[in-house]
């Protein structure tokens, strides 16, 4: 294939009028990866189902990264295919095949760690780019050296950089920098970590992590002690907060950044609508003012609480985290609003046709979002199931309902709800799995 750098390689220079620095997110499926789209990320990244991490997300066959890269074509985003499995010798067969089968859907770029794999991609002259993993802990521009000599077109940063640092390496545009802005981080360096294979014989680098740092566990100085260290946290876990980098866009964007990156293959549809829509407005806000004020990070970091299950922090940004900004005690996740409804189509002036994603009732208040629109509150007043007879709940997630609002009723448009503000218990249909 003849696409030599298809995917655009130049630096983002930061400047007004520029190109855009990229929106990356993350798809566990096409439902996912085509949310993402549609909610405003200008690439997003996915693991076919050989070669990858993330073995226990539901990875693409490689008719569904097709059919994805044809999707993305319609509005001009970027499809990556993470091939960052650390393949020992006999994880090579298919190998070649497979990376000569991506090039063939149309990618345009895969991200890989292993210089075996980025070494036999460039000798295969395919036309989609080299991204460096995160994997790869670069946290210095004389590595970013190294990989410009090796013919990389990208390199993700560590995640363990600080802001200062970030700058500083961007600011040099040796290669086009990716940095995460948001979602799980590992406890330890990332990509450098046996902790799940140790306990539950789950290779971390070929896809099987356990998140076994997220475990509680108890601490003993002496093993025939039956006293834990330290009473008060007797349960303890290595369970490390979410990125969340609001406040550092705005500098990276400024510094030459070209890509910010949201974590979280194995997250739901709902939480990639919330977290892309909030980043992307944030972005567009930065270029079109040339700065977001506090009021507006603001309102941002609100919305993105709307779809977190873990506290958040600023990661590395500010200096090595300690244990009170990286750790959180309570392990157990928490959300404080449910996604109750999938928009379909507005039946006509009065009516929309709504899919029941988790319990709801009539008469109750919620949260229209969507592609392209601010968030807004309606009341749901009456609904109405397909025959036409009035309903007291919607129970059934997957059943298409009639509901009765004044408010925007966007196409792939979303209805949440507030927990706790009425009887919306249900299961939830969308999955919250854990990173
Ligand atoms: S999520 Fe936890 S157990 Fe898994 S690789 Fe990261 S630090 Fe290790």
């Amino acid at each position: 294939m003849t696409r030599k750098n298809v995917y655009s390689c130049q630096l983002n220079t930061g400047k007004q009028g520029t190109r855009k620095i990229e929106l990356l997110a993350p798809a566990g499926n096409l439902e996912k990866a085509k949310t993402a789209i549609r909610y405003g990320a200008d690439a997003v990244y996915i693991g076919g189902n050989r070669f990858s991490l993330r073995s226990r997300a539901s990875n693409f066959s490689m008719e569904d990264i097709q059919e994805l890269c044809q999707f993305a074509k319609e509005f001009g985003a970027k499809v990556h295919v993470t091939v960052n499995m650390l393949p020992h010798p006999d994880d090579f067969e298919g190998l070649k095949e497979y990376l000569l089968e991506l090039d063939e859907a149309g990618i345009d770029a895969i991200i890989a760690a292993s210089p075996a794999v980025l070494s036999l991609a460039r000798s295969l002259d395919v036309g989609y780019e080299l991204h460096v993993s995160t994997q790869h802990s670069t946290t210095n521009s004389k590595s970013i050296e190294f990989w410009k000599d090796q013919k990389m077109d990208r390199v993700v940063l560590a995640r363990e950089c600080t802001l200062e640092q970030v700058s500083a390496i961007a600011k040099k545009q040796i290669l086009p920098i990716e940095a995460f802005i948001h979602g799980g981080m590992c406890i330890s360096y990332s990509g450098r970590c046996v902790l799940s294979n140790h306990m539950t014989l789950r290779d971390a680098n070929r896809g099987g992590c356990a998140q076994s740092c997220r475990w509680k566990y108890r601490v003993f100085d002496d093993p025939k002690s039956e006293t834990p260290i330290s009473p008060e946290h007797r349960l303890f876990s290595m369970s490390s907060r979410d990125l969340q980098a609001v406040d550092f866009v705005e500098e990276m964007i400024n510094s030459g950044v070209s890509s910010l990156k949201i974590e979280g293959r194995m997250k739901s549809a709902y939480y990639i609508a919330t977290v892309v829509s909030a980043y992307r407005r944030l972005i567009d806000e930065i270029y079109e003012k040339g700065f977001a004020s506090d009021e507006f990070r603001k309102e941002i970091k609100m919305e993105i609480a709307k779809a977190e299950n873990r506290p958040t922090g600023p990661g590395f940004f500010k200096g090595i985290p300690d244990r009170k900004v990286q750790l959180y005690r309570d392990h157990d996740e928490t959300v404080t609003q449910e996604y109750v409804a999938e928009i379909i189509e507005r039946i006509d002036d009065e009516k929309v046709l709504l899919r029941v994603r988790n319990k709801f009732t009539p008469f109750s208040h919620a949260e229209v979002f969507g592609p392209n629109i601010k968030p807004a509150s309606i009341f749901i007043e009456e609904v109405y199931d397909e025959q036409g007879n009035p309903m007291e709940a919607c129970s059934h997630p997957m059943q298409m309902v009639m509901a009765r609002y004044d408010g925007p009723a966007p196409a792939f448009g979303m209805i949440r709800k507030r927990l706790g503000d009425d009887t919306t218990t249900g299961r939830n249909s969308d999955s919250k799995e854990s990173d």
